[in-house]
């Protein structure tokens, strides 16, 4: 099947009971089995079943296969939040004394996440860039994992996925990439070669802001049977390319309980249906309001890897083409001018979101990064003048409209 069918169609099962088109929404917490035999087959994993919806739920279920289908890669996992698919799919793999190594452009609550992991003795390396270079020269014995994202939220650098691929094979590295920006309507890091993909399904997946979620995708990868993984060893003998995902059921998935709501999974099940149409608009949008924009007097710096001033904007048409995501920042000289912009838009809301149908502005500095260094937030690429922008789908011509008034104000 094709993408778009992949979303609607990709590994559906309808309802076995009554034929209901949408997996219903299994809110109940524990499955009743005939007999003490089958219950403790189903525990032991001889046999397929639900036991405990912290385990496993057919809601959630569903919604793994769907992402699956989606994404590529041999098994899916739900979570709670974006969040908690990042802490689960890092802590799956790092023992204390391991070392990251991350691109300084992630998300500013993965660069907290990542920077708090050294209370557990396990060391960070923020890179400015990840390339041959500068991975070849920071990799140690003892890193254990590469993290990026696809397009940085907010710095929107584009990361050289096949680069670092090809890398992290060399140097046996679990290779890890947040592609929430991009989804996968626009790449399938898996594909080129990452071993885990993971998604804040809360925005563009779910798309309108109804569930937060996440989810980690396990690319089936070997190098959990290099010896250096050494809290791997049983699960690579015994599930190959599955020992990622069959570590993380049995142990740290079940230990936090970070699983992904029913109703949320629904939500989800009903919002990837209309990713690719909904992307498709986002990145239009997007590229338009970035003309605009850079267009503008009352504008100094316009941030969008889809135009030709970006410095990202080769690896972006090698990657993306002429869709390069629905995210945008945007630079006005001042705090105060950033702040003016924002309190004069009509259509836009000032929130502390991507990815929904509707468009959102938000001041990083102030919100989002307010607790980190100025050092870090230039890491980031967040400055005191500048607004990330989350174009939405509403018709171009009123967003555009809605930013000039705003621009005249200024
Ligand atoms: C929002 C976001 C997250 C965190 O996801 P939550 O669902 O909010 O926990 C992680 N990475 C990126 C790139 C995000 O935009």
């Amino acid at each position: 099947m094709r993408f778009q069918t992949n979303l609607i169609h990709g590994n559906r099962a309808d309802d076995r009971e009554t034929g209901a088109t949408n997996v219903p929404i299994y809110l109940s917490n524990s499955y009743a089995h005939k007999t003490a035999k089958e219950l403790a087959d189903i525990f032991s994993g001889r046999d397929m079943g639900y036991v405990y919806t912290r385990i496993s739920n057919p809601s959630v279920d569903a919604f793994e296969k769907r992402m699956l289908a989606v994404e590529g890669g041999i098994a899916a996992i739900a979570t709670a939040s974006g969040m908690s698919a990042i802490y689960l799919a890092l802590m799956n793999i790092l023992l204390p004394g391991d070392e990251i190594i991350a691109a300084s452009g992630v998300f500013g609550g993965t660069y907290n996440l990542l920077k708090n992991l050294q209370q557990q003795n396990i060391k960070v390396k923020f890179l400015d860039e990840l390339n041959d270079k500068t991975l070849t020269s920071e990799i140690t014995e003892k890193t254990k994992v590469v993290f990026a994202e696809t397009i940085g939220n907010p710095k929107l650098d584009v990361l050289d996925i096949e680069t670092v691929s090809r890398v992290c094979s060399e140097k046996e590295v679990v290779f890890i990439v947040d592609s929430t920006v991009t989804t996968p309507y626009l790449i399938k890091p898996i594909e080129l070669g990452a071993d885990i993909v993971i998604h804040s399904t809360s925005k563009y997946i779910n798309g309108t802001s109804n569930a937060i979620g996440g989810i980690i995708v396990d690319g089936g990868s070997v190098k959990y049977m290099n010896s250096k993984y050494t809290n791997f060893e049983m699960y690579a003998k015994r599930f190959r390319k599955f020992a990622f995902t069959a570590k993380l059921r049995n142990e740290l998935g079940k230990d936090l309980g970070t699983s992904m709501a029913p109703m949320n999974a629904n939500l989800n099940l009903t919002g990837i249906e209309t990713l690719k149409l909904r992307m498709r608009e986002h990145c239009k949008n997007a590229l338009q309001l970035a003309e605009y924009l850079s267009a503008s007097p009352k504008v100094t710096e316009v941030n969008y890897p889809g135009l030709k001033e970006s410095p990202y904007y080769t690896l972006a048409s090698k990657y993306y083409g002429n869709e390069c995501g629905g995210i945008l920042t945007v630079r006005f000289g001042s705090k105060e001018k950033a702040y003016s912009f924002i309190d004069q838009l009509n259509i836009m809301s000032n929130l502390a979101n991507i990815g929904d149908t509707k468009s959102l502005i938000i001041h990083p500095a102030s919100t989002i990064c307010a607790q980190n260094t100025t050092e870090e937030k230039e890491q980031m690429g967040v400055y005191e003048d500048l607004v990330r922008i989350s174009v939405g789908i509403e018709d171009i011509e009123d967003i555009i409209e809605d930013v000039q008034q705003a621009l005249d104000k200024i």
